[in-house]
């Protein structure tokens, strides 16, 4: 008998248990917990991933990107807010694992450098781990911390537009090889769009060609 991540309830043993663990995937939360994160089912923006009905939402028509697409698996419902809270507030780092299988089967479909959005060196002391690369080790996902980032005022602190006119906190750490590279960031949660955009503008002043994102929450 294994234990729920999430609720730490026991998991029962159902016949689709029987098959996950036959194909050895790893059963990580209940199913009342998988229930309740919802999946962006669409239609969605086809810039944001929000969901919407028009081609691209009413933040993204004539807003200027840098970031070519984003894609985000699942709403950011009250119930992936306490997970965060657990995860990246409370330090729980093994509940990073559970979104895993998605992870796996999104990057394998999108065979393209992975580069995880940082946090600063300060910030990575106070938490003990950086969220994003904390989230794609426990998927076994190869990625390249090509960004990095200053140390600034807390985020989630400021006020959305404050967010959306925060200042470029960024930089390519190495050189990148190829100009014709085209990178997938990745972070948990796509909010204003406004930490993707800084950090796709990051990596196209370096010469990358085409930056598109995946996050777990919208
Ligand atoms: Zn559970
Ligand atoms: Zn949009």
């Amino acid at each position: 008998m294994i234990n729920c991540l999430l609720c730490l309830q026991p998991v029962k043993q159902s016949a689709s248990w029987e098959l996950s663990w036959f194909l050895s995937e790893e059963v990580l939360c209940c199913s009342d917990c998988i229930a309740g994160f919802e999946k962006l089912t669409g239609p969605l923006c086809n810039m944001c991933s929000r969901e919407s009905s028009d081609e691209f939402c009413k933040d993204c028509q004539g807003r200027e990107f840098f970031l070519d697409s984003n894609r985000s698996l699942y709403q950011y419902n009250d119930f992936a807010k306490e997970y965060m809270k657990k995860f990246k507030f409370q330090g729980d780092y093994i509940i990073g694992a559970i979104f895993q299988k998605e992870l796996k089967k999104y990057f394998a479909a999108n065979k393209t450098t992975i580069v995880p959005i940082p946090v600063s060196e300060v910030r990575k002391l106070e938490r003990g781990f950086n969220q994003t690369t904390a989230i794609l080790n426990q998927s076994n996902l190869h990625y390249e911390e090509l960004l990095a980032k200053k140390h600034s005022e807390k985020q989630s602190k400021k006020t959305k537009r404050e967010r959306l006119e925060t200042e470029q906190v960024f930089y390519v750490d190495e050189e990148i090889g190829s100009s014709e590279k085209e990178i997938i960031l990745f972070d948990d949660i796509y909010t204003t769009g406004s930490t993707l955009n800084l950090a796709a503008q990051a990596l196209k002043e370096s010469g990358v060609k085409k930056v598109s994102s995946l996050t777990i929450f919208r």
